[in-house]
């Protein structure tokens, strides 16, 4: 005889714990979850113990044992008298029409979501900073059109404030570039902490954005945060970093207070994302940086390229270089790439880049450093057919890596 699939109890919050999905308790040790069993039993009979909610009903669970092939699974279970409503009851086989369904999913979504809002609080509260915490209160602006209801919002002594929002998994990309954009005007640093990450199935869109506007760092608050918090007397999160093609590794434990906080306000462990950009464009340019350090006449041609190219290349590596603070004329005898730069305008050897040196200067943070006389230069030599990034010489190297500068 066939059986129905039963509906299990798919999370449960537990005190002094936190979220434990069945999948979690299922792959604890046996003396993990035996001894959060034994607590739960304890407290219900009236004794020293813990509490457990179902995250749909926030009725009390239990913790029972089915014992396929006989081994005993741990699984969470109503206790009698449980709110017969609930999506994740087993009672008897009752149809659950479609909109009741609908508005219980609703209801455990809002549910977790304020209990995980009240425990970041609770574990901000007890590093000795704490001043005091906010759950989804109104915040008014200080300089902006609207205030906003964050989350959980805390204040530390020394620290200043910070809020953290939950990615729900119906969170629209428009409401998290909103809340990103607020807080780095208001100048807070703000952390989304993601629920319900599954990192062996494939991510939803919306975790893949908030993921990468934290560098490539994915933020949870699973039951090994909670117990490092409550060691540590201080927020601690379970951080996933991104891999090379996108996949999360194994989480690490992080303290907020040791995170970096950008200008963007989005605070990251490790960056994942511009780092390595910045790395792979060093990279790229490296060779051509030797290469022009040996390049002595300059009559020759650098490689492959014509003297026009070579010196296109040299002017733009030397105004990288001076970009990044290490003045280096590769390109002519010229004390400062200013005078470089004038004098192969005015010669017009350099006029058909023109425009693809000015894009390089701005790329490059170079305007700091070019003199106001190179742009005079870079309108009055302009030639009128001008080499793009799609020209020979670009697609070889030089504006091409200029264009990537950060
Ligand atoms: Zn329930």
């Amino acid at each position: 005889m066939g059986r129905k699939p039963q509906r299990i109890v798919e999370a449960a919050i537990i005190e002094r714990i936190g979220p434990v999905t069945a999948q979690e308790l299922m792959a604890m040790s046996d003396d993990s979850w035996g001894l959060i069993r034994d607590q739960i039993t304890d407290r219900r009979n009236g004794k020293d113990g813990l509490v457990a909610r179902c995250l749909a009903c926030e009725c009390e669970v239990y913790i029972r044992t089915s014992k396929p092939r006989g081994i005993a699974r741990p699984l969470f279970q109503h206790y009698n008298g449980s709110d017969p409503d609930c999506r994740w009851f087993q009672g008897r086989n009752i149809k659950p029409d479609a909109a009741r369904a609908a508005q219980y999913h609703g209801k455990q979504e809002s549910n977790f979501h304020r209990l995980m809002c009240e425990l970041v609080g609770e574990l901000a509260a007890l590093d000795p900073r704490y001043i005091k915490h906010t759950v989804a209160q109104y915040r008014p602006p200080t300089e902006n059109e609207h205030g906003r209801y964050p989350d959980t919002y805390v204040e530390w002594d020394g620290f200043g404030p910070f809020v953290v929002e939950f990615q729900m998994s119906g969170t629209f990309q428009t409401e998290i570039s909103a809340r990103c954009k607020h807080y780095e005007r208001e100048g807070i640093p703000l952390l989304w902490v993601l629920f319900g990450l599954d990192t062996a199935a494939a991510l939803p869109q919306s975790f893949i954005d908030v993921i990468r506007r934290h560098r490539g760092n994915a933020f949870m608050l699973d039951q090994a945060a909670v117990a490092a918090s409550r060691e540590q007397k201080t927020l601690v999160l379970s951080c996933y970093l991104r891999g090379p093609d996108g996949e999360l590794k194994v989480p690490e434990l992080v303290r907020f207070d040791a995170l970096t906080i950008p200008r963007s306000k989005l605070p990251y462990h490790e960056d994942r994302i511009v780092g390595p950009r910045l790395a792979e464009i060093e990279q790229a340019r490296r060779p051509w940086f030797s290469a022009l350090a040996k390049w002595e006449d300059r009559f020759k041609p650098l490689g492959d390229l014509e003297r026009p190219q070579s010196l296109l290349l040299a002017a733009a590596f030397s105004i990288i270089a001076a970009a990044n603070g290490k003045e280096r004329n590769y390109a002519s005898g010229h004390s400062n790439i200013s005078a470089m730069l004038n004098t192969y305008l005015s010669t017009k050897v350099l006029s058909p880049y023109s425009d693809l040196l000015k894009q390089i200067i701005e790329n490059t943070r170079g305007s700091g450093i070019i003199k106001a006389s190179v742009h005079d230069h870079l309108r009055r030599y302009r030639d009128a057919v001008q080499a793009t990034r799609e020209s020979r010489e670009c697609v070889n190297g030089g504006a091409k890596v200029g264009h990537s500068a950060a």
